[in-house]
């Protein structure tokens, strides 16, 4: 049971991390620009992934 909630607790700090990453690339104005070709992320990409920071190729 308590396994269960450290996994729990991981998935929420995993979570939290991706928010707070958007977050960040939204204000800079990031949040639709690959972290590796600085392209634009494809539109299904996010509607898949609103966190995805990787176009299609680079996923
Ligand atoms: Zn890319």
């Amino acid at each position: 049971m308590s396994d269960l909630t450290n996994e729990t607790v991981k998935n929420i700090e995993v979570t939290l991390n991706s928010v707070d990453r958007a977050l960040g690339r939204l204000r800079e104005g990031t949040y639709r620009s690959c972290i590796v070709c600085g392209g634009e992320i494809e539109e299904s990409i996010l509607a898949g992934n609103p966190f995805s920071t990787t176009c299609k190729t680079h996923t």
